[in-house]
């Protein structure tokens, strides 16, 4: 083979981390024809599922911790997302000289097909998914996923390919070398996950990456209305496809009293799409700029817009009781996310937030929870730092959990509030991750609807 950048065979990789992109990034290495190593920090006991499948492929592994010395005879080492780029192996294998690679960058050296990459803050879920649905309605081969769903090196079929459409995370790209996509989307970048990047230049830095190796024949598709975002595209090599609602003169795309109108054409009344809110809006926005690039019919564009539905824990609606309803939004992990939410309604709020924050403040929080909030019930480890933050302006009680806390808004909501879980926090206090919060969540509340129990 050998007609792509490092596809060279032979070589010591040392891959970081059990995930499953990890495995993904093992799996694809060995098929390659590379010597694979596979070292993970945690005990045997925790990654039984990983070791059985590194037993079938027979690939070697370590667990417990990284020896150095099998790390350091490598001529790579491919980092998993989550792991931090301070750890000690990181930085002796870095004094060494021996390149450190993400998955997505290993991804790209098998992949012939363009790549749609799609980073921001929030939104990157929603706008990849949505993307996929579009371009599945011209091509056959199109895989999506990366940061969501399936790792990029699991695609079964890579080189055959119409197209990848990958979410992309700010940690995938701190290890990027040569990984370029054709179209770069970027959405948003607000403060978030500053514990792992430092500063918040640190992570606009990683966001920034996914341009870098971009040239004159591809495309970045950005918010226009979002002051970081623009810094950040300023000295873009790719060609410059801006949307955004505020400054309209030089966008192909843009909104005119609720009609989405391209080149003046109109494509849709987004009133006919179930994906409520501006904030969608800007999602759908840098979707169907993908959509005609690629050259997908506006037929097709306007039926899957048309049904296409909110992703789980997104404000996804769960059921009334007694005229009061209830949205899961337990994906919401920063403020932007729930200033998004609260945007959404136009009805009295009674919010569910709280669990670990990543942000240093919610002062910036109050006016929209004057505006909107009836009463906040706080949870979790950062409650009572919200609380301070958020008192002077709206009513706000501290609960210990998310249960007690949703008692207490049962309580106090009436017909025609709204009970919305948007934590605006990690949830790794008490959940295992974002999606065991919004399931607990759900399954309180259907219980009380289906007991029909108001207080
Ligand atoms: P990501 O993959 O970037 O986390 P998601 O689509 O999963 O994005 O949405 C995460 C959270 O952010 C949800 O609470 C969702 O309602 C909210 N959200 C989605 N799109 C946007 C946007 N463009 N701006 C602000 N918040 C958004």
């Amino acid at each position: 083979m050998g007609f792509f950048y490092k596809e060279d065979m032979n070589r010591r990789i040392f891959v970081l981390g059990m995930g499953s992109s990890g495995l993904a990034a093992a799996k694809k290495m060995k098929e390659m024809g590379n010597d694979v190593f596979v070292s993970e920090a945690e005990p045997e006991n925790n990654v039984q599922s990983a070791i059985q499948q590194l037993l079938t492929l027979n690939i070697p592994f370590e667990t417990g911790g990284h020896d150095e010395q099998i790390a350091g005879q490598c001529d790579m080492i491919v980092k998993s997302p989550g792991i931090p780029q301070n750890i000690p192996l990181l930085l002796n294998m870095r004094q060494k000289g021996i390149p450190i690679y993400s998955e997505i960058e290993v991804g790209s050296w098998y992949c012939r097909a363009p790549i749609i990459g799609i980073t921001g803050t929030n939104g990157k879920s929603t706008t990849t998914t949505l993307v996929g649905e579009l371009l599945k309605r011209k091509f056959a081969g199109v895989f999506v996923g990366g940061n969501l769903g399936i790792p990029f090196t699991a695609c079964p079929d890579m080189p055959d390919q119409d197209v990848f459409v990958l979410e992309i995370s700010s940690y995938q790209l701190e290890n990027i070398e040569k990984f370029k996509p054709r179209v770069a989307v970027i959405l948003n970048i607000t403060p978030d996950h500053l514990n792992r990047h430092g500063t918040m230049d640190r992570y606009i830095a990683a966001k920034k990456r996914l341009l870098e190796n971009q040239t004159a024949q591809d495309i970045v598709i950005y918010n226009n209305d979002d002051p970081l975002v623009v810094e950040i595209t300023r000295d873009a090599k790719a060609h410059k496809v801006p949307f955004g609602l505020q400054n309209t003169n030089h966008v192909d795309l843009l909104i005119q009293d609720g009609i989405l109108l391209h080149q003046k054409n109109k494509i849709i009344d987004l009133a006919q799409t179930p994906l409520a809110g501006l904030h969608n809006h800007y999602n759908i926005m840098a979707a169907v700029l993908c959509a005609l690039y690629f050259d997908v019919a506006v037929q097709n564009i306007q039926s899957v817009l048309q049904s296409f539905q909110t992703l789980e824990h997104r404000i996804e609606y769960i059921g009334d009781l007694n005229g009061v309803q209830f949205y899961n939004d337990s994906k919401a992990t920063n403020s932007a996310s729930t200033i998004a939410a609260l945007d959404r309604f136009e009805k009295p709020v009674v919010l569910l937030a709280g669990g670990m924050a990543k942000e240093d403040s919610f002062i910036h929080m109050r006016k929209l929870m004057r505006q909107k909030v009836k009463k906040v019930m706080l949870f979790g480890s950062s409650g009572k730092k919200i609380m301070s933050d958020l008192s002077p302006a709206v009513n706000v009680e501290l609960y210990s959990t998310m249960k007690e806390a949703l008692q207490a808004a049962i309580k106090i909501a009436e017909t025609g509030d709204v009970i919305l879980l948007s934590p605006m926090c990690a949830s790794h206090d008490q959940f295992d991750n974002y999606i065991q919060r919004g399931i607990i969540f759900k399954q309180l509340v259907q219980n009380y609807i289906r007991q029909g129990k108001v207080r």
